[in-house]
């Protein structure tokens, strides 16, 4: 079994909609970055990239890449899942933590989980979503941007 941590944030920007694991939340911004943003996604992927020593999101999705502007972050955590099953490992189970003052997660955490674990080929029980506020402090708390963090682990064969 491997275990993998992942963690990233990115900067508010308006307009919104905010797109966070994969759900779009009506919120008035989005989430700054050169693909769509999804500090979400992003975490998760380099937490299975983490876990099978694959290297980081930026190695296998240069921002360099044209390719990769604007790119929709569910398809980015595809792929890291099919180069997973190439490598001869399997999804057993995620966990994710967002950190954000707003918006609320509460009414968008089932849909963020099932996208997420249809993504990873996990059935919805393996996959979990929590958030949190960060109390009002630095960046999180002035409400200029979120983080997450994502732990994943993978089984052989
Ligand atoms: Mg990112």
């Amino acid at each position: 079994m491997r275990v993998g941590l992942g963690y990233d944030s990115h900067r508010f920007q308006p307009p919104g909609p905010l797109v966070l694991g994969g759900v779009r939340i009506p919120f008035d911004n989005h989430l700054h970055g050169h693909s769509d943003g999804d500090a979400v996604c992003h975490a998760l992927t380099d937490a299975l990239l983490g876990a099978a020593g694959a290297g980081d999101i930026g190695q296998m999705f240069p921002d360099t890449d044209a390719k990769n502007l604007g790119r929709n972050s569910v398809e980015m955590l595809r792929e890291a899942v099919e180069r997973m099953r190439t490598m001869g490992f399997r999804v057993a189970q995620a966990d994710v933590t967002i950190i954000a003052e707003s918006p609320r997660m509460g009414d968008h955490r089932e849909a963020m989980r099932k996208r997420l674990a249809d993504a990873l080929g996990i059935e919805l029980a393996r996959m979990s979503v929590k958030a949190k506020s960060n109390e009002g402090m630095g960046f999180i708390g002035r409400g200029e941007g979120i983080a997450c963090v994502a732990i994943a682990t993978l089984t052989q064969g």
